[in-house]
């Protein structure tokens, strides 16, 4: 299924997206309103809902007629991400050919409140920052929660997949040493514009991605060239620490970023980001 949080007619709802029209669940009671209560709701109410999706149906309406949102619009935690996954991120931002790849996961977050819709504008302010980046990556949310997931066992624990664009204020990121402030300004988190469930993506290491600032190519590559895959990621983020439903890890960038670039490219006002992970769907964000 590929899953939506949506608005229409004012109301915020959840919904299927089918192509062109959106299936809009319920609202009798019976099923959940919120993509986290849905997630919380666990396994069986997942295969009642993939089984038999006009038992949940409310209407289906033109995609045209609602507005998408991000899947999760408020996650309960920041969002996970992992830093310098790709072996050619690791050696453009090195600016070292020979840059070794990271022993173990780096990993930083992102504040809730930089959630950002699919299609909605990434705020621009130069008294912030001068060097807006960004970053296509694989975001993996968490069904079933648990610690000490065993690699054998992770992606059982995978509720779905989403694209996320990860901008990068890199003057704030590198400023303050710490990544979280340069990660985390309002609106640098675009998320969707669905959530494909992991059913329908069987392998999350066979993933194409890319990113287009005004039409033009800037990152192309698989998630295959991730340094840590998504089972091993969720395992590693689960020693000793519990994911819950509903987490959000955001695995990563290829190369092709703007501040790596020579001379550096970052984004600015009237610019159209776009990324794209093949099989879930495109982010098609303005800068403003
Ligand atoms: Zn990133």
């Amino acid at each position: 299924m590929q899953l939506t949080s949506c608005r229409y007619r004012g109301a915020d709802r959840i919904g299927i997206l089918t192509g062109t029209s959106v299936d809009l669940i319920s609202t009798d009671g019976k099923w959940p309103q919120s993509m986290l209560a849905l997630i919380d709701a666990g396994p069986a109410l997942w295969s009642a809902l993939a089984s038999d999706p006009r038992s949940a149906l409310d209407r289906r309406v033109p995609l045209a007629e609602v507005e998408l949102c991000a899947p999760i619009p408020r996650p309960r935690k920041n969002i996970m991400c992992l830093g310098w996954n790709y072996a050619e991120h690791v050696r453009e931002s090195a600016g070292n050919r020979d840059a070794e790849v990271p022993e173990h996961p780096v990993v930083f977050t992102k504040n809730t409140t930089s959630v950002n819709g699919p299609y909605d504008a990434i705020p621009w302010n130069p008294e912030l920052t001068k060097e807006l980046d960004w970053e296509v990556e694989l975001a993996v949310v968490v069904g079933l929660g648990g610690r000490n997931i065993p690699v054998s066992e992770a992606l059982r624990h995978v509720f779905g997949y989403t694209v996320i664009n990860d901008v990068s204020a890199r003057d704030l990121q590198f400023r303050h040493k710490q990544f979280f402030l340069g990660k985390s300004l309002d609106g640098t988190c675009p998320m969707g514009p669905v959530i494909v469930t992991a059913d329908e993506i069987p392998d999350p290491q066979q993933l194409e991605l890319r990113t287009w600032v005004n039409g033009e190519i800037k990152q192309s590559s698989s998630t295959r060239h991730q340094v840590f895959g998504v089972a091993t990621v969720l395992s590693i983020l689960s020693r000793g620490m519990t994911l819950e439903p509903g987490d959000i890890i955001s695995t990563g960038t290829p190369s092709g970023v703007g501040f790596a670039r020579k001379p550096p490219e970052f984004l600015k006002p009237g610019d159209l980001v776009e990324c794209e992970i093949l099989g879930i769907g495109r982010l098609r964000n303005p800068v403003r």
